[in-house]
């Protein structure tokens, strides 16, 4: 599998808990940012041979922002300049209030054939606490004309462990949300991250989170009811019907090669020059004029980072235990040629010994324990790692 990500980094407005790179929308930038985009997907396909990728993922931001027309030059442009597998997933991230049917429509005639939109909760005295720029039933509306649309595979985005959220929340939104039979669910515990304006106020008392034991009630109370109605959990934050695990997500997990175009976009590949092969990093700047300007430099002045082969062993282990069904032993082997017990001998036998990581003849993943404490389960492992 191979990723192909596009980052649109324009918002209504920006959520009170966001850290993600994106700004609020402002025309006369959006205009010079596809282009600059345009000519980074030109730039990138002379440079490489990328090979076929089989997902494409319009992530943000909010790019439901985009009108039909922008949105099927970009798709046009990526299908001229690269190789896309024919069957490949086309995901779109969408926030209710941007999407209207006939945009919906013009979206999957342009060939997305998945939708993720982001409700978060149900709830829209909460979704006014965080700052989210629609309501419950804005996110209805839009869920309707995506059916109608005919997208046939849709997750739906929600959060946990929300300022002033109660368990009773938390289900009311699952069971609504469950109700309207989407192929996959998502949800993510609220991450507190610092500069944001949700953490000025909690530091300042005038919010409050959640306790850690009753954001532990929401997710367990969650992934039971998700099970209970159909949906398998296949990795820690996410659900799908049987057939609808998302491609794109799948192969970070396996941490596989990606190319992430747009601005705060990260790619990691198996770069091949003068018969060298490598795992190789970058990124592209979090500031728009930045992006722009690197766009218009070589692509050779871009600061690609070799990742050294324990690093990229320990990146494996940290992102494939992540999924419910952990790592192939086999894969792991034929990747780098040695077995992970023999990679990491001490994290395994302390993590199996503690009952917190499982090895059977081809997997190694973490127990339901072991997912609660995914960090310290990860800290052995980077102990170990041998730099
Ligand atoms: S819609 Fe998403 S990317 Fe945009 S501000 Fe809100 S959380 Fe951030």
């Amino acid at each position: 599998m191979q990723g192909l990500y596009l980052h649109y980094p324009f918002c209504i407005k920006k959520c009170r808990y966001c850290d993600f790179f994106s700004k609020p929308l402002a025309m006369q930038e959006t205009d010079e940012y596809i282009l600059a985009l345009l000519n980074e997907i030109c730039a990138f396909s002379a440079y490489y041979d990328w090979g076929i990728f089989t997902s494409v993922y319009f992530g943000g931001g909010t790019p439901s922002l985009l009108s039909s027309d922008k949105l099927q030059i970009i798709v046009e442009a990526l299908y001229n300049n690269f190789s896309i597998a024919k069957d490949a997933e086309l995901t779109l991230e969408a926030n209710p209030g941007t999407l209207t049917l006939s945009k919906l429509k013009a979206y999957k005639k342009a060939g997305i054939n998945r939708l993720s939109i982001g409700l978060q909760s149900s709830s829209d005295p909460l979704l006014k606490r965080i700052g989210r720029p629609h309501t419950a039933a804005q996110f209805i509306e839009a869920y309707n004309f995506a059916k109608e649309a005919g997208f046939k595979n849709i997750n739906v985005d929600l959060m946990h462990g929300l300022p002033g959220q109660t368990l009773k929340e938390y289900r009311d939104t699952l069971i609504k949300t469950i109700s309207l039979q989407p192929e996959h669910i998502s949800s993510y515990a609220l991450t507190l991250s610092e500069g944001t304006p949700l953490y000025a106020d909690v530091l300042a008392c005038k919010e409050t989170m959640p306790k850690d034991d009753d954001i532990f009630n929401m997710q367990d109370s969650g992934i039971a009811l998700l099970e209970q109605n159909g949906y398998t959990r296949y990795e820690i934050s996410n659900f799908a019907k049987p057939g609808f695990y998302c491609r794109h997500n799948q192969n970070y997990w396996e941490n596989g090669v990606y190319l992430g175009l747009g601005a705060a976009a990260h790619s990691a590949w198996q770069l091949c020059f003068n018969a060298r092969s490598n795992w190789t990093r970058w990124s592209n700047p979090a500031d728009l004029n930045a992006y722009i300007g690197a766009v218009k430099a070589p692509l050779n002045e871009r600061a690609f980072e070799i990742i050294p082969k324990a690093e990229e062993m320990f990146e494996t282990i940290m992102l494939g235990l992540r999924r419910i069904s952990g790592i192939s032993l086999n894969t792991f082997k034929t990747r780098f040629n040695t077995e992970v017990t023999s990679a990491f001998p001490r994290a395994i036998e302390k993590l199996t010994v503690s009952g917190l990581l499982e090895i059977d003849h081809n997997s190694m993943k973490l127990t339901s324990r072991g997912l609660d404490l995914q960090n310290s389960a990860l800290l052995l492992f980077m102990d170990e790692r041998q730099l």
